[in-house]
């Protein structure tokens, strides 16, 4: 039973009704256009304090060990690479949330040229250092660029933006004319998270703040100009580790999930398993 709450939705504005009260903080449905939000009272210093090192290697809702997923990140960037040459010549390249420039370097792997940005330091410098790729440090929102580029993408990122008009706007507006933006992201709209309902395991506030649909963010892009022109599922697979990282997460607090924590243990960390991913959709929009 949804209530009605005082939160706003960030994308059309109308009042939200409160879809459940999560342990920091409330995750409100929009009536008008779907969109599922956070209303997480954002500190000054969310980014450096939620993309801090432990991140990338402390578990939980990020990743137990970021370097773990190398391979499999660098073949999701080729697949990408080779997806988005299907409707482009491969060419110049933006890669948001590069981290350590791993699905960056599958892209230049794949033919496309170009730069990455990502908030945590530490790990910009690893993308040069380990990766031989450029990232640059920083924020979709506060990125400024005056080259425009063939194609923008936002893997696994799109729902952790704070501001997100602001976010998918500069991302609009740093595509060339002609070129594409591609988008992989969490569906609250797919039969996994329904099923799960309130335990599904991207409710994981405060790193997660938006849940998206494939309408909702059609609308979102929409309003930049941008038209969906191909959509899929993809491919997904995880390093061991870190799938035993996502299990321990989702069965903090639940006693009868809790049966399932020993299994956990006895998944190698270096192993890839292939992850049935029918809650994840990627999607490519054009400009003009
Ligand atoms: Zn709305």
């Amino acid at each position: 039973m949804e209530t009605e709450s005082t939160a706003r939705c960030p994308l059309c504005g109308a009042a939200g009704r409160l879809y459940f009260r999560h342990a920091v903080c409330g995750i409100h449905r929009c009536p008008d256009c779907g969109d599922l939000f956070a209303d997480y009272a954002l500190p000054a210093d969310h980014v450096t304090r939620t993309y801090g090192d432990g991140y990338f290697e402390g578990g939980g809702a990020g990743y137990p060990g970021y370097h773990l997923d190398r391979d499999i990140l660098i073949e999701t960037g080729r697949r990408y690479g080779r997806l988005a040459a299907r409707h482009h010549a491969p060419g110049s390249i933006l890669d948001v949330g590069a981290a350590a420039g791993y699905i960056l370097k599958g892209y230049e792997e794949s033919g496309w040229r170009g730069r990455g940005i990502e908030p945590n330091p530490r790990m910009a410098a690893r993308a040069r250092s380990e990766s031989g790729v450029e990232v640059a440090v920083g924020t979709l929102e506060e990125y400024r660029d005056d080259r425009r580029y063939d194609l923008v993408s936002i893997i696994q990122v799109a729902a952790h933006f704070r501001d997100l008009p602001r976010a998918f706007g500069n991302a609009a507006a740093l595509v060339a004319d002609g070129g594409l933006l591609l988008v992989e992201t969490w569906n609250a709209d797919s039969k996994t998270a329904r099923f799960w309902g309130k335990r599904w395991h991207e409710f994981s506030p405060p790193s997660v703040l938006h849940w998206f649909t494939p309408a909702s963010l059609g609308r979102l892009v929409g309003r930049s100009g941008l038209r969906e022109i191909a959509r899929g599922r993809p491919r997904k697979r995880l390093s061991g580790a870190h799938a035993r990282s996502i299990l321990t997460h989702a069965v903090e607090g639940s006693a009868a999930l809790s049966l399932l924590k020993p299994f956990g243990a006895l998944i190698p960390s270096r192993i890839a398993i292939p992850y049935p991913a029918e809650d994840l959709f990627w999607a490519i929009y054009r400009k003009g």
